[in-house]
């Protein structure tokens, strides 16, 4: 009998971006002759958990109840680890294919986890500090049996940061009775949060530059960056990039963009936004929209904000010669192939923004010990992780002739499947 997952059996996780997990998944698994029990196992998620719940608005009589989500795509490498993200189009196909996404990007670079993700469909710019710490502390209560610091470890994702991970951490550990510090990552350092943590994705994304830079001929001391999204990781790759001498003429969020050909000082760019919220209005640059962002003159584009943003109608405007993707599947499966006609070189979703994954990973080794690492070292152990993953990309994209996302998914879905066939079938 057969036990695959036919397509009539995943209509609750239609999704755009789940459809396009599915179809890498299925490229892939035709490149390296994928054992098809595997495939089919890999093809839907463990474990999903759908909630809803309500919480107090600042009217006290005034309640708003929520979808919300927790995926689990694979529980055979370790416990599971993935972000949580606020946004008001989360569901659960999102979720699923999210968690998809880091089951190969933990397997990618070598970290003990499978995949995980969650998420509330919730805009967050219209909620007050107090009902976002009520909203988190319930969802956290509705995942108190699927969470854990053995089982589950969330992180922050899009609409959440550090101080959402620290009522997540607070809640769980009055629920259990003692302080659980392992139980999320990008927590505040004063809970145990790892230095360095809020750093990692966009420092980890730009630390993979200047070998991409190397193999494709582009000049770094000439290269102008545009960057997509200014939150954790637009801000913090385009401050590295800028750190290292290149000139990023283009920001955006979802207000828009801000260009200045001459260059961006973005230490005070991330001032502004610090003080005002947003880019609107910055002095001394010219505001464009964030579709003529992508086509902007650069030599690198880094989209680091929503997924499904490079697109069949916007891919053969990109100027760039190299993308690097910061954001989850910010490229669709149509504009790759674009892409590749173009011979834009790609640093994928799974890798390059495997920094936060990483960083994170010894963020959750150091609350387990309880022994903290200096900055030094984890810059060097997240710089050597991701050069190390970077390479062998690279070489099974040369030596086996596939472009880098799919050497990047080959070598993800290898290291899962290989864990699969030797942990066998239960009972
Ligand atoms: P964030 O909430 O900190 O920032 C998101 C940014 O994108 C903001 O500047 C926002 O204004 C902008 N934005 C939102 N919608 C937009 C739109 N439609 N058009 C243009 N700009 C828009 O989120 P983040 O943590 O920086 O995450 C960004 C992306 O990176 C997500 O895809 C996330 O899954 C991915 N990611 C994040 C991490 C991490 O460590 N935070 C790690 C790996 C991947």
């Amino acid at each position: 009998m057969s036990t695959s997952f036919g397509e009539e059996n995943l209509w609750e996780l239609e999704s755009p971006l789940y459809r396009d997990a599915l179809a890498q998944l299925d490229r892939v698994a035709g490149v390296i002759g994928l054992d098809e029990n595997i495939h089919a196992r890999l093809r839907v998620p463990q474990r999903a958990t759908v909630v809803s719940f309500p919480f107090r608005r600042e009217g006290y009589y005034e309640v708003s109840t929520v979808f919300a989500y927790r995926v689990q795509h694979v529980l055979t490498m370790g416990p599971t680890k993935g972000g949580i993200r606020y946004a008001p189009d989360v569901n659960l196909g999102e979720v699923a294919a999210l968690a998809m996404l880091m089951t190969w990007k933990t397997a990618l670079v070598g970290l003990p986890f499978g995949g995980a993700k969650g998420g509330v469909r919730v805009d967050p710019i219209g909620l007050t500090r107090p009902e976002i710490q009520r909203l988190t502390r319930r969802y956290t209560a509705e995942l108190i049996n699927v969470i854990g610091p053995e089982t589950d470890i969330p992180a922050p994702d899009m609409g959440t940061n550090e101080q959402v991970m620290a009522w997540i951490m607070d809640t769980y550990s009055q629920h259990v009775g003692h302080a659980t510090p392992g139980v999320v990552t990008g927590k505040p350092p004063a809970l145990g949060g790892s230095i360095a943590r809020r750093e990692a994705t966009g420092r980890g994304l730009v630390s993979l530059i200047p070998a991409a830079a190397a193999h494709t001929g582009v000049d770094l001391d000439l290269a102008r960056v545009v960057v997509h999204g200014f939150g954790n990781v637009g801000q913090y790759a385009a401050l590295a990039a800028h750190e290292l001498g290149m000139k990023v003429v283009a920001v955006s969020d979802i207000t828009g963009g801000v260009y200045n050909e001459h260059g961006l000082d973005i230490p005070k760019v991330q001032e502004w936004v610090e003080e005002n919220g947003n880019l609107e209005n910055l002095p001394d640059v010219e505001f464009v929209t964030n579709e003529e962002l992508f086509a902007l003159d650069c030599e690198i584009l880094i989209p680091a904000a929503v997924g499904g943003v490079i697109t069949a109608k916007n891919a053969s405007d990109i100027k760039a010669k190299i993308i690097a993707e910061g954001a989850n599947g910010p490229t669709t499966v149509d504009a790759d192939e674009i892409l590749a006609d173009k011979a834009i070189f790609v640093i994928p979703d799974i890798l390059a923004n495997a920094g936060g994954v990483t960083v994170s990973y010894f963020e959750w080794v150091q609350d387990l010990q309880n022994y903290f690492w200096s900055e030094g070292e984890i810059v060097a152990r997240l710089r050597e992780i991701m050069g190390r993953a970077f390479e062998e990309v690279l070489n099974i994209s040369i030596n086996e002739g596939y472009d880098m996302r799919t050497a990047a998914l080959i070598k993800g879905i290898r290291r899962v499947a290989d864990a699969k066939l030797v942990r066998g079938v239960y009972p």
